[in-house]
């Protein structure tokens, strides 16, 4: 027993080839991949999947999924739930969680309660110092052994550069990335937006790009010094793109994720969205976004990742001084990134799905990312021609903000497949799995 998909044009973001193929899942596995008409078998249930994109189960590394100790903002299972109506099969989850991710126990307790709910696989990011107070560094042996993927101190920058050094040796020794989100906090302490424009306008201080800049030119430093992999979170201004091209050129191992907000979306949103706006880093300037997709069409930014960070309605509808940072977009982003990329022509949708599954299975040492016979059945059914507004009540995520509500975009996920189950489904079964 399994699911015969028939007639999917399969995405391979290994070879940047699209052919229409059929898809034979059986237990958690594919058990076969051919060209469309040639698998003839009994005994599946047969998904019609004519005019439907499949690309393989994406993997965002940047999520806060607030277990444990926000639970009023998002759950485990209700973040997964979103992962999967999102197309995303598995997750990284950051470690800004009460009691902090900093210790196996934490670890340990994330992966149990994402494999009882079963709707994609987390890999919990450690955090790289205790408490995630900058102060002292956590055991990454054991915090590796008990299955984190790799560290950070996501949500605050590390301040010390000889800590982050120490750091890096250590990652470095362990096989895994340090995932940086940079901020110098003697340069962004008290900001709510862009430090530009509107900002000024609105008088509330404003986070500069340097806050952001300096702290990246800083660790590719320490990478080339360490040797180790560093990986940039969420990267906004036009600097730090240069700075890590001139890295990369360099020969450091240096990797960078964008997000499709800071892709699509400038400072000038607060004026209309308020703090639906307000993310860290902040949305800003309009040459800053156009360096952000210079970068993500040149390969400078490698990959696509959400920084999905749900919040509840009351903390979003407060004031931009007084709300806190960030918003939901896990159930958003593939349309996103196929509406403004793939659909305008930038991008083929075999490259798309190389940024959004199998790079970062790449650079995170994570399995999947691909579709072959043998893997873990983890596959994304898109609607190439469904086109339908950004609606945040319907959002599986209890996160319901979003600068991009009401947004009309195109291309969808119908179905995804987790471990050989249909964990989402729009098309098939006409209902919730
Ligand atoms: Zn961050």
């Amino acid at each position: 027993m399994g699911y015969l998909i028939r007639g999917a044009r399969l995405a391979d973001p290994r070879t940047g080839q699209t052919d229409a193929c059929d898809i034979l899942i059986e237990g958690d596995i594919f058990a076969q991949i051919a060209l469309a008409g040639s698998i003839d078998v009994a005994g599946h249930e047969v998904l019609e999947a004519d005019g439907l994109i499949a690309l393989p189960g994406l993997i965002d590394v940047h999520v806060h999924l607030r277990e444990p100790g926000f639970s009023h903002k998002e759950t485990i299972a209700t973040g997964t739930q979103a992962a999967a109506a999102g197309g995303f099969t598995q997750v990284c989850c950051m470690p800004n969680t009460s009691p902090v991710t900093d210790t196996p126990e934490v670890v340990r307790f994330i992966t149990h309660e994402a494999k009882r709910h079963g709707f994609a696989t987390v890999h919990p990011i450690a955090a790289m110092t205790y408490g995630l107070k900058g102060e002292a560094l956590t055991d990454f042996g054991a915090l590796k052994k008990a299955g984190a993927v790799a560290f950070s101190d996501d949500g605050r920058g590390l301040q010390s550069a000889g800590m982050m050094k120490r750091a890096l040796q250590l990652s470095r020794e362990q096989g895994m990335p340090i995932a940086v989100h940079a901020e110098d906090e003697t340069l962004s302490a008290g900001g709510h937006l862009h430090d530009g424009a509107v900002a000024h306008s609105l008088s509330i201080p404003g986070i500069p790009t340097e806050a952001e800049t300096t702290m990246i030119a800083r660790d590719i430093l320490l990478a080339q010094a360490t040797g180790a992999h560093v990986h940039m979170c969420h990267v906004s201004p036009e600097t730090a793109v240069a700075a890590i091209r001139e890295g990369k050129r360099r020969g450091v191992r240096v990797t960078a994720e964008v997000t499709p907000h800071h892709l699509l979306l400038t400072e000038e949103e607060a004026l209309t969205k308020g703090a639906a706006a307000k993310v860290n880093p902040p949305l800003r300037a309009a040459t800053d976004r156009r360096a952000c997709i210079e970068g993500f069409l040149d390969g400078t930014l490698d990959i696509v990742a959400t920084d999905h960070a749900p919040h509840t309605p009351e903390e979003k509808a407060r004031s931009i001084p007084e709300a806190p940072f960030g918003f939901t977009g896990i159930e958003i982003s593939l349309p996103l990134m196929y509406t403004a990329f793939v659909q305008s022509g930038l991008l083929s949708i075999a490259e798309l799905a190389a940024r959004m599954s199998w790079r970062p299975a790449q650079l995170f040492g994570l399995p999947g990312g691909f579709v072959a016979a043998g893997q873990s059945a983890d596959l994304t059914l898109l609607d190439p021609s469904e086109v339908r507004k950004v609606e945040p009540d319907s959002f599986r995520s209890l996160g319901k903000t979003t600068p991009f509500a009401g947004r009309k975009l195109t291309g969808w996920p119908v179905a995804t497949f987790y471990q050989g189950r249909l964990v989402y489904d729009r098309v098939y079964t006409q209902g919730e799995v």
